[in-house]
């Protein structure tokens, strides 16, 4: 069987898998990105995320993670669900939680089907070594599904997909086998600055940088400490991450709805009032985020996120 053969194979069933998007890419030390990175970090701005600057060689090469590695394969995997996205409250008193969040938590859901992906690969292929990441490792994903002509890296710093906007995971199989692969996309960000404009931490420094010391999502996922006051009121109301550069992003408008609903939302998180939150005791924590991204915060986390979301909204009444 040649190569073409195997990667459509492969691309089908990572399709019937229900991941919504496949793409191949030959594995190599990401040279472009070396400084690129390396500034970002020397200017500390990755904060307390220590782990952006371990393993930093690692990062940049997919054959130290997999000795002998020829192929990065990369899959989506949407969370869009337009309808609920639709009925999300918008007004300043509703605590918002972001959208990745709402469902189970992306990592199992999507190293499973990685992992079966991975065995009928093994099927069609013969035999193949490799691992599967869903971001269990330090993997430039981004550029990894972008090289994989997956979509572009827009101004938000996020991948974007002209069909699925960018409310998706991304996942990837590091192999040593060789595939047919895939062509980058453009950008299409042309001369919209929406996400830059719409950011209330100025977080995006220029076109296509991210300062994540500035941004809400570090604010209330990654930070241990107290949230600077200086950043309290630029909140607003998230809770837990936070969507502003990629709800005002054009492509998320007509983006297609997830097809797997192993990722949908659960209903008893959206739109709960700033008491419901305030009155969160830790067995209902443990009850409500059971199997969910939200516990990377922890109750203590949470807590002190809902602090400064109750703070604004007194201030805003
Ligand atoms: S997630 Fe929010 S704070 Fe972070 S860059 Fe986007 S708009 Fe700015
Ligand atoms: S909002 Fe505009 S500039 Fe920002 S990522 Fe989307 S298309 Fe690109």
């Amino acid at each position: 069987m040649n190569l073409n053969k195997h990667t459509e194979l492969i691309r089908q069933h990572a399709l019937r898998l229900g991941f919504e998007a496949i793409g191949f890419s030959p594995a190599r030390r990401l040279v472009e990105e070396e400084s690129r990175f390396e500034e970002w970090l020397r200017a500390g701005r990755n904060g307390t995320m220590m782990w952006m600057e371990n393993n930093f060689d690692k990062r940049l090469d997919p054959t130290l993670l997999v000795p002998g590695a020829r192929s990065v394969v990369s899959v989506l995997m949407s969370y869009n669900q337009p309808e609920l996205f639709k009925e999300i409250d918008q007004e300043a008193d509703t605590p918002r939680i972001s959208k990745y969040a709402l469902g189970d938590d992306y990592h199992d859901v999507m190293k499973s089907k990685l992992y079966e992906l991975f065995e009928f690969t093994r099927e069609v292929v013969g035999n193949v070594e490799g691992r599967v990441f869903v971001d269990s490792a330090p993997v430039m994903d981004k550029t990894w599904a972008k090289l994989g002509g997956l979509g572009w890296i827009g101004k938000n710093s996020n991948l974007l997909n002209k069909k699925l906007g960018s409310f998706y995971f991304i996942g990837e199989m590091i192999l040593d086998a060789k595939f047919e692969y895939d062509n980058s996309t453009a950008d299409h960000c042309g001369t919209c600055t929406r996400c830059i404009d719409a950011c209330p931490t100025d977080a995006i420094y220029e076109p296509y940088r991210v300062d994540a010391t500035k941004c809400i999502s570090y604010f209330t996922i990654e930070l241990r400490d107290a949230i600077p006051t200086e950043y309290h009121n630029s909140i607003g109301n998230w809770i837990y991450g936070c969507d502003i550069c990629q709800d005002v992003c054009p492509w998320n408008r007509k983006a297609s709805p997830a097809k797997n609903q192993e990722l949908f939302a659960r209903n008893e998180l959206v739109n709960r009032d700033i008491d419901f939150w305030e009155e969160l005791d830790i067995q209902e924590y443990r009850r409500l985020f059971k199997n969910s991204a939200v516990k990377r915060t922890k109750f203590t986390g949470l807590k002190r996120n809902i602090e400064v979301v109750r703070s604004n909204i007194n201030d805003s009444d």
